[in-house]
């Protein structure tokens, strides 16, 4: 049980998708008391959990109770605080939280400002207490009816406004993918590229539940990673293109395996992935929606797809170096995962650097 005292960081964390189930359930119950059997159960340990089996249930499930739970700053603010106090403690080093500007569109009180300081305040007193760096990227979502377009619109020119705001480091697309390909939705990332006040560095979810096309339509829209590329494996074309391009892949093996982006977890091609040479994270994804925990994830990587401990350290550092963070949290972010590693291991930084991405059995750090 090494894994958990590794560092770790993630690039692909929907806030909205860490509410705790107990708690989304109290709210549901005072809401709308007749839909709590159609959204929670209770398992096997006779704890209550979401309640779905496919990509269609979960977002039933994600987009009823998130818009009930999250209503004011507050909501946000605690949110963000006790994830990132909890995934610290699991070694998480730098999270990149996607954050959902159209949520509040149609309200009258709050708006994208309101939730950015929500996310600054919850963000910088994890950073005070845990140690734990933090970032925000901003999504659209996919949709073509009048009411998606119209909301999208409107979260495209809440970004644009925010677009300087220091903590604010990327965009992203997410969504069913079957709702709408990129380049339908590139008229967004456009005009948010021709009036923000700063650059804003984009990923896109591709390649999850439709084919390896909308992997290449994330990088033929300037998308510098993708998220999921759950099935880039299937060409080979392309993978060599991700390659080439260092096209970074955040990796969410519970979510794929929960929302049967595979048959079965067993069947992700995570190690093929890896070994192939793909700069990859591995990501919660929708943490408490798929059952996870950051410090999960790093643990199936190694039991599962058998990803040694300098392997998943050399993950975290390219999660690190290809996050949308500015350069001087990238710095710190990569001082704590030294740090972290030769307060736990026999290993110095030296170490690591020699040691980085090895498989070799003789070259694993052992804990003091
Ligand atoms: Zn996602």
């Amino acid at each position: 049980m090494t894994v958990q005292a590794l560092p770790k960081a993630e690039l692909h964390m929907h806030i909205d998708g860490a509410i705790e189930a107990a708690v989304g359930y109290d709210v549901v119950k005072k809401a709308c008391p007749d839909r709590l059997d159609e959204l929670f159960r209770t398992n096997d340990n006779g704890e209550i959990e979401y309640n779905y089996d496919d990509f269609i249930g979960f977002l039933n499930c994600i987009d009823t109770v998130a818009p009930l739970t999250l209503q004011t700053p507050d909501d946000y603010e605690t949110l963000t605080y006790s994830y990132l106090k909890n995934a610290a403690q699991e070694g998480l080093v730098y999270c990149e939280m996607i954050v959902c500007p159209g949520m509040w569109h149609k309200s009258d009180t709050y708006d994208f400002a309101d939730m950015m300081a929500a996310f600054t305040r919850g963000i910088g007193r994890a950073e005070k207490d845990f140690g734990v760096y933090a970032r925000c990227k901003a999504t659209l979502e996919r949709g073509s009816s009048t009411e998606a377009v119209e909301k999208n619109w409107w979260a495209t020119k809440q970004i644009v406004d925010n677009s300087d705001h220091p903590y604010l480091v990327g965009l992203d697309l997410a969504n069913y993918e079957q709702l709408g390909d990129i380049p339908g939705h590139k008229i967004f990332f456009d005009y948010i590229e021709q009036h923000q006040k700063k650059p804003l560095l984009v990923s896109m979810h591709a390649g999850e539940n439709a084919g390896p096309q909308n992997i290449q339509d994330a990088m033929d829209a300037g998308a510098k990673r993708g998220g999921h590329i759950t099935c880039v494996m299937e060409d080979p074309a392309l993978l060599q293109k991700v390659i080439d391009a260092k096209f970074h892949g955040e990796i969410c093996l519970s979510s794929n395996a929960f929302s049967k982006a595979v048959p079965k977890l067993e069947d992700h091609r995570l190690t093929d992935i890896y070994n192939a040479g793909v700069r990859i994270s591995l990501n919660t994804d929708d943490p408490t929606f798929f059952f996870t925990t950051i410090g999960k994830e790093y643990q199936i990587a190694q039991d599962v797809f058998g990803l040694t401990d300098m392997q998943l350290v050399d993950i975290t550092l390219m999660a690190i170096e290809d996050s949308f963070a500015e350069d001087a949290c990238k710095v710190k972010c990569v001082e704590r995962v030294y740090d972290l590693i030769e307060n736990a291991y026999n290993y110095t930084r030296q170490d690591v650097v020699a040691k980085r991405g090895s498989g070799k059995a003789a070259d694993q750090p052992k804990l003091k």
